[in-house]
Formats: structure tokens, sequence, C-alpha cells
């Protein structure tokens, strides 16, 4: 009652607009916005990172990824990496603006358009992981935070189940900070299983594994391998906010 009161004393400010708005499913954002300032991946995409394309592009693949070894079968972002959603991601990132989370977890419900995704229910969730000492900056490990909302708000999300599977070692530098080339071998070796990953992980058959933006998908990529070197999952799958 209280917070609803609260709520019409002062209303929720759009983050893209500054508009007091009343819910529309979507904290943080009001529709006007999400229909104006943010680019949804559509098809056709890359089959593999899920970067969409314009014209043609040989064997559905961009040439981010033709020609690598990508651990992961595919990944799926809700929306392109531009415009003011990424003062947004930085804001959450480095301005620790938890709140963030929300919106950011409830717009990557999205990716569930997908059929690749949507064709299996018993999916388990690994967040990719913070290094302990970035994790103690932080505060949050950002990847969680988001797959909890998403889980909260995803259709059959009882069957959806979170592990943190998955440990980070290396203390390596912000992947963002890095060039392409710098980007792909940043990562040799930063992922390992967290304890009891086999245990926790070892009935499941599909996995998703969430992060916040997908760029050159090397750090969801080392995290598949890792994945792979000790289960047999059937797929693998990558769900992030935004790709580019
Ligand atoms: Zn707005
Ligand atoms: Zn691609």
């Amino acid at each position: 009652m209280l917070s609803r009161l609260l709520e019409i004393a002062y209303p929720p400010v759009c983050e893209g607009c500054g508009d007091a708005y009343y819910k529309n499913g979507i904290p943080g954002i009001c529709q006007t916005c999400i229909d104006e300032k943010l680019f949804p991946q559509v098809e056709p995409f890359c089959d593999v990172c899920g970067q969409s394309y314009r014209g043609y592009m040989a064997n559905q693949q961009c040439s981010n990824c033709r020609g690598r070894h990508l651990s992961f079968d595919f990944a799926v972002g809700a929306y392109r990496a531009e415009g003011e959603i990424m003062d947004w991601i930085h804001r959450f990132k480095y301005v620790h603006e938890i709140h963030f989370a929300r919106t950011f977890g409830q717009l990557m419900t999205r990716v569930w358009e997908d059929s690749r995704l949507s064709h299996f229910d018993d999916w388990t969730v690994v967040p990719v992981p913070l290094h302990r000492k970035r994790l103690r900056e932080r505060g949050f490990n950002q990847s969680f935070e988001i797959a909890r909302e998403w889980v909260r708000h995803s259709p059959k999300n009882k069957q959806l189940r979170i592990v943190n599977a998955l440990k980070r070692n290396q203390y390596t530098t912000r992947q963002a900070t890095l060039d392409r080339k710098e980007r792909l071998s940043n990562l040799k070796g930063a992922f390992a299983p967290a304890k009891h990953m086999a245990d926790k992980l070892k009935d499941a058959e599909n996995i998703i594994i969430v992060d916040d933006v997908l760029t050159t998908g090397t750090t969801a990529s080392e995290c598949a391998s890792i994945l792979r070197e000790t289960l047999s999952p059937n797929r693998i799958s990558v769900i992030t906010v935004l790709r580019g």
C-alpha cells in the first residue's frame, strides 16, 4: 500500500526521456523509449553470434565468426549495442546503479522469440563469473543479477535453474578497453570450474550462459569450453542484453 502511494506521489522516471511513467511492464524505461531508442536484433542475423545484418552473408556467418572456433553453439542478443543503452550499461557496471538489472533482465526476455531457445524448456542458466576482487569492487556480478531478473520474468521460469558453475581466476584487464586482437587472446585460462560444478550440472542437457554484452564472443566461448571439458551437454547457448 505504502509503495503504491509513493509510486503515485513519486512516479518512476524513464531513463530514456526523464518523463514520469506508470508501470508498463519494464521498470526504468517507458514504451516510447523502448520503441524509439532501442534497436532490437532482428532477422536475418548471424547463426553463431546473433548480430543482425543487412544484405547477403555467406553461410549465415558474420565476419566476426567466420573461420573461428567458438565453443558455444549459438548466441542470441536482445538488442544492438548502440545508442543510449550503452550509457546505461556503463552506469550499471561502473557507477554501481544496480537498479538497471531489472530493466536489462526484462528487456532480455526478447530472446525467447528465438525458436532455438523456446523449443526447449529445461535450460540451466550459468552467469559469466567475476573475479573475487572485481566482485568486491563492484559489489555485485552484473551477469548474475541480469540472469535472475530474466528468469523471474521468463515464461516457464520454474524450469530455469541458475547455477554459479564457473569461477574466474584471472583479474583480467577489462575486455571493453582492449582491441579485437587483444580481446581474442586476453582470456586464455581465465575461467575454471567452480566447486562441485560437475555435480551441480551433471544432468544439464541444455545450458545458457548469460552475460551483459557479447562483442567478439571470446568470453562466452571460454566459459563454454570449460563446461564442455567436464560435461557433455546437448547444447550450449549464450544470451546477452546487447550484441555489438
Ligand atoms: Zn521514456
Ligand atoms: Zn557472428
